[in-house]
Parts: structure tokens; sequence; C-alpha cells
């Protein structure tokens, strides 16, 4: 059986720790096994420190820029063979593989063509400079220079691939080496990669290590330079965010964790509108995408009270006909759980938020004789106000209905409750509702999407994580951000701010530098 190895210190290595199976959530049969170990954490920090970063921080952006580039092409010329390692690993069908591998290369390219826009700098200018002297001779100049550690990345295992490349394409950009760490469950597809990033030549020496399985004791090694992207439940962002090193040494650090995103259909919308039929599309593809294991995707829907038996007919009927089985057959949109502690978790999420709902479809039962299929579930609450609905992520195929009044205020309210989440999706197209819903929601949220009859036919769907827009939330959602185009670089970079003879400061922030602002 395959033996998963940790790319660490320019070598493959084994681990000696005992070993984790990994199972074909679709067979339950052996794919691969992981175990951690076999190396010193320490030893693999000081190497992306010595070799990895100071290589990469003597290149300008567009250098960087051309490795992304060759990283992105690198990963899409092996599409096909990972699209099957997705199957298999987590039991994606073919459409979620490659949104997975697809969101990875095209991050990549994002950044790549960024990159060549900044040309030759490495030092770049955030905002204007002002006057702080007498005359202009005395200047003052923000500006942002990459920092000198390494930049750990610990991922969840529902994207693998997406979430893998979209923390290295910023961090890389910027100039910071990678250590990276997948969730262990899809850590198959996760290796695969990192292994095609090393073959392609493309990095530098130490640039990027991957570690299969537990990161051991890496964490109590970091200092100040160094950083931890994390993206996870928040269970584990709060284990992280209190790690006594990380306090003791103010590690720079990046939380990503769980949100109860929310759909609010408004109560002008006419059921023969276009944002209605938009409404009713995203909520079922985000409850059955990747088995309605992505962040992003809809727990809790609310709809106006007179609204609710109309609303769940039509999602009843749209979930209906998405097909569920085995994703190696073609017609099958939605395919297992990706292991089974997430089959455990969210059977027992799902009895959980019945307790105090109906169950209109699915249900916590496993569906066939073998495999972690559960199927998508939607309930209604019976009291929209219930604790349980805005406190409880169940990370699978499901969500609850709530009706609520219909103005903004009250909608408001409700999500709040949900403490702080990466994306709410708001449909309507009354302009003063709207108005209240962003004053509403914005604090709450990473990201508002607004469906209104007038971009409805151009729209990507609220549960896609784009390059270009920041992506996080505060509180629950673990306060971090990344990506939003040169924001996300902005993590591993330092604001420094440059207080001298204003010529050669000035030029830094000269037209076609890439200004941050
Ligand atoms: P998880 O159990 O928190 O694990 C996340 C990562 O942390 C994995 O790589 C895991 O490794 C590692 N880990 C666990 N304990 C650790 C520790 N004590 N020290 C260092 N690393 C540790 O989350 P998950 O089950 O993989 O992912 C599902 C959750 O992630 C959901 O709650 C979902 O909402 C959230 N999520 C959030 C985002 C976002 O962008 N905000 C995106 C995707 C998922 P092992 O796998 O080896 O245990």
């Amino acid at each position: 059986m395959h033996t998963l190895e940790s790319l660490v210190l320019g070598k493959s290595i084994r681990g000696s720790d005992a070993p984790v199976l990994l199972l074909n959530p679709t067979t339950e049969e052996p794919l691969a096994e992981v175990r951690s170990g076999g190396f010193d954490p320490k030893a693999v920090i000081e190497y992306a420190r010595a070799k990895g970063g100071p290589a990469l921080r003597q290149m300008n952006f567009a250098q960087r820029g051309a490795i992304l580039k060759a990283l992105s092409t690198a990963i899409h010329r092996e599409r096909e063979a990972l699209i099957e390692v997705s199957i298999q690993n987590a039991g994606t069908p073919r459409g979620d593989a490659k949104f997975d591998i697809d969101g990875a290369t095209g991050t990549l390219a994002y950044y790549a063509a960024l990159g060549e826009s900044l040309g030759e700098r490495r030092i770049l200018a955030d905002g204007e400079g002002v006057q702080l002297g007498r005359t202009a001779r005395f200047w003052g100049q923000h500006v942002l220079v990459p920092r000198l550690g390494a930049a750990v990345h610990i991922n969840a295992f529902n994207f693998p691939a997406w979430n893998m490349m979209e923390k290295a394409a910023c961090a890389l950009l910027a100039g910071a080496p990678v250590i990276e760490k997948p969730g262990t469950a899809t850590a198959l597809l996760a290796e695969r990669i990192a292994r095609i990033v090393i073959e392609s030549g493309a990095l530098p020496e130490g640039a990027w290590q991957f570690i299969a399985g537990s990161l051991g004791n890496l964490v109590e090694h970091l200092d100040a330079q160094d950083s931890i992207a994390f993206t996870g439940s928040s269970r584990t962002a709060a284990i992280l965010r209190g790690h006594p090193n990380v306090v003791r040494s103010n590690v720079r650090i990046n939380l990503e964790a769980d949100s109860l995103n929310a759909a609010i259909l408004a109560p002008d919308v006419e059921t023969s509108s276009e944002t209605y039929a938009l409404f009713i599309a995203n909520v079922a593809l985000d409850m059955t995408q990747k088995s309605g294991q992505k962040c992003t995707a809809v727990r809790r829907v609310l709809v106006p009270k007179d609204r609710a038996a109309e609303v769940r007919a039509d999602l009843i009927s749209a979930l209906g006909k998405v097909k569920l089985g085995d994703p190696t057959i073609a017609e099958n949109r939605m395919g297992p759980l990706a292991s089974k502690s997430q089959f455990d978790e969210v059977r027992n999420g799902i009895k959980k938020l019945a307790a105090a709902a109906q169950v209109a479809c699915g249900g916590p039962e496993r569906v066939g004789e073998r495999g972690y299929f559960v199927a998508p579930t939607l309930l209604e609450a019976r009291d929209s106000n219930a604790d349980l609905f805005h406190a409880d992520e169940v990370f699978g195929p499901a969500a609850t209905l709530l009706p609520y009044g219909g103005t903004a205020a009250e909608a408001s309210a409700l999500v709040a409750r949900g403490g702080g989440g990466l994306i709410a999706s708001a449909y309507s197209n009354d302009g003063p509702w709207v108005e209240e819903i962003v004053m509403g929601l914005a604090p709450w949220h990473g990201r508002l999407w607004l469906a209104s009859d007038r971009m409805a036919e151009q729209s990507l769907p609220p549960g896609m994580v784009l390059p270009a827009s920041i992506h996080g939330g505060p509180g629950r959602a673990g306060g971090g951000e990344e990506l939003g185009g040169l924001r996300g670089l902005a993590f591993y970079q330092q604001r420094t701010a440059l207080q001298g003879f204003k010529t050669p400061l000035a030029a830094y922030a000269a037209p076609g530098t890439g200004a941050a602002s």
C-alpha cells in the first residue's frame, strides 16, 4: 500500500509513527497510509528560513510570478490524473474534483499575472507618500517588504488542492517559503500535488516543504518572523491561537475557521423572477456541491414566513434532481462524505438539528450499503430563534429554513446570532432593503453576495472563493483574511513607514511600481 511521505529538507521521508489508514469513502477500501514523524521539525523551519526565504527575496515580483505560472501549468498538465485521485481519496464526483483542482491552478494563474504586473520591484509602496517636514525634502512613505520567516500552512481536508495553492500563491509571491501541512483525510491528493510542485523544478531549494501527518512540535520552534495560516474548525483554531509559543513569541497567525453562512430571501422577490430562480439554484448547489463540505456553503436559509412553504417545495424539487451515488459513475453529481469521522459528525449534527426542526427531505440515515453517503437534508426550524441553528455547523449536505418576518433588521439580527461568518447572500431588488442588510451584515462578514435581477445572468455562485475578493470573516469564522488581490500578500509582509529624503522614497510609489493602495 502507498505510504505518504513528507517532502522536507530536500528529501522524501517516510514517517515513523503508527499508520493512519486512508479509506476510499465510496467503497471503504484502504487506499494509503499516513505516518507522522521521521524528521526534526526545527530543522524543517531552519531549512525554509536559511534556503528558501533568501532565494525568494532575491527575486522580484515578476520572477516570483513566473514561478506561480510554472506551478499552475505543471499542475494543470496532470489534471486528469489528479481528478482520478480526488475521486478515490475524497469521494468527489468529477465536477467537484475539477472545482478543487481548477480552483488551485486558477488562483496560481491569477497571482502569477499580478506578479508580472508588479514587475521588477521587491518593495511595494503602501498608499501615497506624505510631506513630513517644512518642505517636501523630508518625506514619509509606507512600504511593504517580505518578512524573514517561514510560512506554515495548515489546511482543512475539504479542498486539498485549492486551499493549499491559494495560500501558497500569496506566500510565494510575497517572498515567503512555505511549509505545507494538509488535512490528513485527503492528503493523498495533496501529496500528489506537492510532488508535482517539487518535481516542476520551478522553486528554489527550501521554498516549498510538505508534511504528511502531524506537525509534531513544529509550532514550538516558530518565532516572530514566522507565520501560521490555518484553515479548519474553530476548535483547532482556538488551540493554535492559544498555543504558548504563538502567544509568547507573537507568531503572526491567520485563522480561517467555520461559519454558519446564511442566504436571505427578501419579501420583494417575485417567484417568477430571475433572482428567485437564482436563490433556489444556489441554495441547492451549496448543499450538494462537495457534499456540502464547503466552508462557504449555506447552512441557514432565511425566508419570509409567508413564503416558507413555497421555498420548501422548490428546494425539495431542486435537491431531488441531484443524483447521489458512486462518484465514478458520470451521472452521479453528489458523492459520499470524505471520511468516516465526517460521516459520523454530520449524521450526529443532523440528528441534533432535527430535534428542533421538521425534516423536509433527507435525514441522518446512511444511504446505501457501504460508503459514507448521506442524502441532501433540508430542515425547517420550528423556532428560528432557537440557539441550536446559530451555534452548530453541520459540515455536510444540510441546511435549515429559518422563517422570519421580512424586515432587513430582523434578518440581520438572526444572521448575527451566528457570531461572524465568511459569506452571506441576500436576494432582493429593493434598494433600501439591500442598504439596510449591508449595514446589518457587513460588520459580521468578510463577504456579502448581493443578488438581483440585474446581475443574475452573469453571477458566479456565492460559495465560490475568488482571488480578487477577500476570503475570511470575523468572530466564529476566525477573524482572518486571505486573498483579495494584493491584500493577500500583506500577511507575509511587514508594513514599515520610511522617513527620509523624498526622491528615493517617492520612487517606491512611482506609477507602474505596484503601489499597494
Ligand atoms: P480540523 O479538524 O480543525 O483540521 C484542520 C487542520 O488542522 C488539519 O490539517 C488538521 O490535521 C490540523 N490540526 C488538527 N489539530 C491540530 C493541532 N492541534 N495542531 C496543529 N494542527 C492541527 O478541520 P477539518 O475537519 O480538516 O476541516 C473542517 C472544518 O474546516 C470545518 O469546520 C470548516 O468549516 C472549516 N473550514 C474553513 C474554511 C475557511 O476558509 N474558513 C475552509 C475550509 C474548511 P489532521 O487532518 O491531521 O488532523
